[in-house]
């Protein structure tokens, strides 16, 4: 029948169950985080549907989350009055995974079995956490706009199934209710649960409850535990950092700190607030998730609209997480809408240079940090130097490489830098592309420059070749990959070339001969002081080591 019946949970969700109980014990206490995360999402998402249907909010208008727990029945419960679940999504949202990422990173288990519980964290797992410290689960949700009786309860003991059952839910929202494991009895008190929900919790933007103790005893009173106001609309002033980098963890799924944020409210002819973070690590799979781009979110006048990363900054900046919250911007936009709004427009530019400056001050105070960055996220800014031509030169600023002046691989090295140490009349940056660090710095082509005492810059990140197209300036200077065209002589290293030229006329006549059609030309170097000769590019080819990707992917 369709009152009460049994299913079975998705292959993926029993596996994500298995890793997430077997995993997540040393972080058992988010277990509330996540739930009263998603109390929270719930009732954004009623506030958001009420703009169409304010007769759903009419009798019990106050979004609000309650938390209370029954030490007899050893019960957690959690409630909201939020939007609420019928049957359909009770079984779509909690039956199923419908996140491609957590899909993607399940399959890259299967390969090598280990997983790391930092990146489980990642995947709306948010929900099966409960089972982490529950033996048994119920979830009784009655969506917004329905009746009593079109109330249901779910529940599993997170085996591998779960019941469904009608029942009559007086008012719509949710209760999850944790029958807590034997060895859980710490989630059944007062003090625990208040600063659990002050530590992680407190920024909800809705009020948290907890029934009123009174010595340790429970009473029929609740009182608010949370401030209850949206962490970005509060003055700087009263934030600490722990205060934004609990944010952050709940935003973000994060395990680990945020490396740095910033945090603006707008005024004049356009008012938003932006609250935005550098993460200190790329998630899972972070480098194919281009087309699925999340971390945003937009709300206006308080209200959450959407995820919407996409429309609000460009995707060289895809790794920055946080919240936008307008003041002018209508209520019912859609995604079609932000994609062509003015407004929209602007708010775009200015994260952007939030986002620049947020970077440019963590280069120059924290290089450390700023080197942990670059690391995780390096070369997806490289993007932007081909992506957004309006702030090249900003992100040409943030650029660090390996150079023939630096210690070993690591990217170390700025523009500035580079520049700070040229050689009285030099003109040039140069650089070279490679496959590979080591291949950069042996390459034979370096050995003039190398000769003069003149720095080159050692690209060997994938991205780089096609970034250097279009960075071909630099704060005045012309950037040049030292394979491409002339090399420019100092006048004692001139004198030398005409007298090898001269030295050498006959060998390359007859190299030239025996090489024919296969050469444009041959000419003796200018690059090589050691070996004996090397392949050169017109300075508009391709370089050799474009030609080589592109070859290998069957061009
Ligand atoms: P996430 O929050 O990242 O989507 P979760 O596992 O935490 O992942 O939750 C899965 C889904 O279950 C949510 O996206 C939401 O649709 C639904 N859900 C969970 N808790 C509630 C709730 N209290 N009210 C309404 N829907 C909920
Ligand atoms: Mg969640």
């Amino acid at each position: 029948s369709t009152t009460a019946e049994t299913r079975k949970f998705e292959a993926e969700v029993a596996q994500v169950l298995h890793l997430v109980t077997h995993s997540l014990y040393s972080h058992k206490e988010i277990f509330l985080r996540e739930l009263i995360s998603n109390a929270s999402d719930a009732c954004d998402k009623l506030r958001f549907e009420a703009l169409a249907h304010p007769e759903w909010l009419a009798d019990d208008a106050e979004l609000r989350i309650d938390v209370s727990f029954d030490a007899a029945a050893r019960t957690l419960s959690v409630h909201d009055n939020g939007i609420g679940m019928d049957r359909d999504e009770l079984v779509a949202n909690l039956g199923t995974i419908a996140s491609s990422g957590t899909r993607r990173y399940l399959e890259s288990l299967a390969a090598d079995k280990k997983a790391d519980s930092r990146l489980i964290g990642q995947f709306g797992v948010g929900f099966y956490s409960a089972f982490v410290v529950a033996d048994r689960v119920t979830v009784t949700s009655r969506r917004a706009g329905t009746s009593a009786s079109d109330g249901v309860r779910w529940e599993s003991d997170g085996q591998g199934e779960y019941s469904l059952e009608s029942v009559e839910v007086p008012k719509r929202g949710t209760t999850v209710t944790l029958h807590l494991k034997a060895d859980e009895s710490e989630f059944l008190e007062t003090w625990k649960l208040r600063s659990l929900v002050s530590r992680y919790s407190d920024h909800i933007g809705f009020p948290i409850r907890m029934p009123k103790a009174v010595d340790g005893e429970a009473t029929a009173e609740w009182e608010t535990v949370n401030s209850a106001s949206a962490l970005w609309t509060r003055p700087k002033s009263e934030l600490k950092d722990e205060d934004y980098q609990n944010f952050y963890k709940s935003l973000s799924h994060d395990f680990s700190d945020a490396l740095t944020w910033t945090h603006n409210r707008v005024e004049g002819n356009q008012n938003f607030t932006s609250l935005l973070y550098i993460p200190a690590k790329a998630p899972f799979d972070f480098m194919n998730g281009r087309e699925e781009r999340k971390g945003l979110k937009l709300y206006i006048r308080r209200v959450f609209i959407m995820d919407a990363s996409e429309q609000l900054l460009p995707a060289y900046l895809r790794f920055v997480r946080g919240v936008v919250d307008s003041d002018d911007l209508p209520l019912n936009v859609s995604r079609e809408i932000l994609q062509q709004n003015r407004q929209v427009e602007r708010i775009r530019g200015a994260c952007t240079k939030r986002v620049l400056d947020l970077l440019d001050k963590l280069a120059v105070d924290e290089a450390e940090k700023y080197a942990t960055f670059w690391s995780a996220f390096g070369s997806v800014l490289k993007e932007g130097i081909a992506e957004d031509a309006g702030n090249r030169e900003r992100i040409a600023k943030l650029l660090r490489f390996a150079s023939t002046h630096s210690e070993g691989a690591a990217p170390s090295v700025s523009l500035d830098d580079y520049i700070g140490r040229m050689k009285a009349g030099q003109e040039i940056i140069w650089y070279i592309t490679a496959d590979s660090y080591a291949a950069a710095k042996g390459s034979p082509q370096l050995e003039a420059l190398k000769a003069q005492g003149v720095e080159v810059l050692l690209m060997s990140d994938r991205i780089d070749e096609w970034m250097a197209g279009y960075l071909t300036e630099y704060a005045g200077k012309k950037l040049r990959h030292v394979g491409k065209g002339e090399i420019e002589l100092d006048a004692a290293a001139s004198e030398a070339h005409k007298a090898s030229e001269e030295a050498a006329s006959a060998v390359v006549a007859r190299l030239k001969e025996l090489l024919g059609e296969r050469v444009r030309d041959v000419k003796v170097s200018r690059r090589l002081t050691e070996s004996p000769s090397c392949l050169v590019l017109d300075e508009y080819d391709m370089a050799l080591h474009l030609r080589r990707v592109l070859k290998q992917s069957g061009h």
